[in-house]
């Protein structure tokens, strides 16, 4: 059963993650909660582990860090854009960005590949890392971003 303060503390790590916008470790998120009394990183793996169990939070292992579910900030039920138990993001080396997106046709390939392997999966988080789509403009010289003086691009412009 979950505590009072247990759903308190999840009540904050999502008010912390979506404003954030980002990925959040556990100890950023233990910052965010220090003012309301928490000290304890126990405390926040605690509500971490329940937020993600209920589908609202997926940990990005390679930045070991949390995000909130893009689903959830319209929905409140668990696993809300359909992605049952596949995860998938882009993740952006050049500015952090972490982008989740489900791709229903990914899902039942994955879940072929793993049935023919008589493997069962618990759960798959797919980690894409590149440039996402506002970094790749912005490094491309676009006829309205000349003035920046950028010359890198390899990219036609206006196609
Ligand atoms: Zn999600
Ligand atoms: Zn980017």
């Amino acid at each position: 059963m979950a505590s009072r303060k247990g759903v308190e503390h999840a009540a904050n790590i999502m008010d912390a993650l979506s404003a954030s916008g980002r990925p959040l470790s556990a100890y950023a998120l233990l910052d965010h909660l220090r003012p309301t009394g928490v000290a304890a990183p126990l405390t926040i793996y605690r509500a971490l582990e329940k937020l993600m169990k209920s589908g609202k939070v997926h940990r990005i292992e390679s930045l070991n860090a949390f995000v909130a579910c893009k689903g959830s900030a319209h929905h409140d039920h668990s696993h809300p854009h359909g992605h049952d138990h596949t995860v998938a993001f882009t993740i952006c080396d050049a500015c952090g960005a972490v982008d989740e997106f489900a791709d229903p046709r990914l899902c039942d390939r994955i879940n072929e590949s793993l049935l023919a392997r008589g493997f069962v999966s618990r759960d798959t988080t797919l980690e894409v890392r590149g440039t996402c789509s506002t970094c790749k403009t912005t490094s491309a010289s676009r006829p309205q971003q000349q003035e920046r003086g950028s010359a890198a691009g390899h990219h036609d412009p206006d196609r």
